[in-house]
């Protein structure tokens, strides 16, 4: 896109696109970086379905139990190939990544099991999953499964002195949390996490390490699970849906636990062998095939995003320089308005509903108010273009998504014109 473009169809001043041109030859080699890694995960999927001998007959689908749906089946092998895991659980009836958590941790836990998140806090709407928060019904505590939490050191690094003293025969399940989440942190990279899991396996390889692989997909060339995590969950309304899976989940590991939460998903007995996926399954790997590209597009924008608003004095996490296992951008905006107009102006960039005004609200599961700008093909979707934020100090904008990068730029300009 050429200053001409943007001014031409959006009428952007030239100081704005100055700024964004700035921003963007100083990101060259972070692109091309971003661009290899998109390549080694494209191949790896295309290897993938090759591999599992996808055909046309795999797009069909079945009615009723959904006895022997070939599609079912082939979209679980694949993805059990790509994430270098024994079995997964991939579909559309796992309605987000929340349900996709709460169904691994209930299926692999029972009365008298601890689950320990050493990331710190989870992501809000697993506080109200395991009953640290609220009181709904079957959250995890009420079913008598105990609760403990490990905080990050200065919000990078595993607490390992902290880790290996609370690491005994009661605890069950391990969690970590890969991305920032609605925190000030990094995401934690895939070393930090091959690191620990080596830690923690040596200590005792009966815990189960799970993963909350949320909005990292595909970030670097290799996942939790390639390094012994025993499970990753996601949604595909996140990277792995690549903005065309119209809904659905993923849990990925151990073939004896994802046996467990299929029971814990159907019925005892009947386990992954039954299911509709009502048509999804070309659109849940086509999305996956596209997953790579629109990463890499998402995370180019996310650095455009970042070097226009560091360049104008406000805190971004991460920073530039900073290696990034996650497609969030965060900006401080330390201030409830701008942070408000900001989204504003995402939405006004966005190719759908763009004519809507977002306003902080109360969302099931969340105990802030959350303002939520998403104007996508996918409701809810935020690997398209979108931004949230509870609405709490330090009043920091999550900026993610966006498919194409020329989408990310015209929303950067936008909301730089609005903030301006
Ligand atoms: C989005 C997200 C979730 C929850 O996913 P939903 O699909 O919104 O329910 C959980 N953990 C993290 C880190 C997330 O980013």
């Amino acid at each position: 896109m050429t200053e001409n473009n943007l001014c031409k169809l959006y009428g952007i001043k030239s100081k704005t696109i100055l700024m964004l041109e700035r921003a963007e030859a100083l990101l060259l080699d972070k692109f091309s970086r971003i661009d290899e890694t998109k390549e080694f995960n494209q191949l790896k999927i295309i290897k993938a379905m090759q591999a599992s001998h996808l055909n046309y007959t795999h797009f069909y689908w079945n009615t009723g139990y959904g006895y022997n749906d070939p599609g079912r089946e082939k979209v679980e092998e694949i993805y059990a190939k790509v994430f270098n895991t024994e079995s997964a659980l991939v579909r559309p009836n796992i309605v987000s990544g929340t349900h996709a958590l709460y169904l691994t941790l209930s299926g692999i836990t029972r009365h008298g099991d601890t689950i320990m998140s050493i990331s710190g806090t989870p992501y809000d709407t697993l506080l109200t999953v395991i009953g640290v928060e609220g009181n709904s019904p079957n959250n995890l505590i009420s079913h008598g499964i105990r609760y403990k939490e490990i905080d990050l050191i200065e919000n990078e690094r595993f607490d390992y002195d902290q880790i290996e003293k609370s690491l005994d025969a009661s605890i069950k399940v391990i969690m970590i949390q890969r991305s920032t989440g609605y925190s000030s942190r990094k995401a934690l990279t895939i070393s930090k996490i091959r690191e620990c899991v080596n830690r923690i396996k040596k200590i005792n390889p009966d815990t189960i390490i799970m993963v909350d692989n949320c909005y990292g997909e595909f970030l670097e060339t290799s996942e939790p699970s390639d390094y012994g995590a025993d499970l990753v969950v996601g949604s595909l309304i996140k990277n792995p849906g690549g903005g065309i899976a119209l809904t659905g989940g993923y849990i990925c590991g151990k073939e004896n636990l994802i046996d467990r939460i299929a029971n814990r998903l159907t019925a005892p007995g009947i386990g992954k062998e039954v299911g509709l996926t009502f048509g999804q399954t070309r659109n849940i790997l086509q999305g996956l095939y596209m997953a790579p590209s629109a990463v890499a597009d998402s995370i180019k924008g996310a650095l455009l995003f970042g070097a226009v608003y560091k360049e104008l004095g406000y805190k971004i996490i991460p920073e530039l320089e900073d290696e990034r296992s996650d497609i969030i951008q965060s900006i401080v905006f330390g201030s409830k308005e701008k942070l408000i107009r900001f989204c504003q102006g995402i939405q006004k960039a966005s190719p759908v509903d763009s004519m809507a005004l977002p306003e902080p609200w109360a969302m099931p599961g969340y105990s802030n108010e959350v303002i939520m700008a998403s104007g996508a093909f996918i409701q809810g979707s935020s690997i398209e273009i979108s931004a949230d934020a509870p609405i709490r100090e330090p009043y920091a904008a999550f900026y993610q998504g966006g498919i194409t990068y020329t989408q990310c730029k015209l929303a950067a300009a936008i909301t730089l014109e609005e903030i301006m």
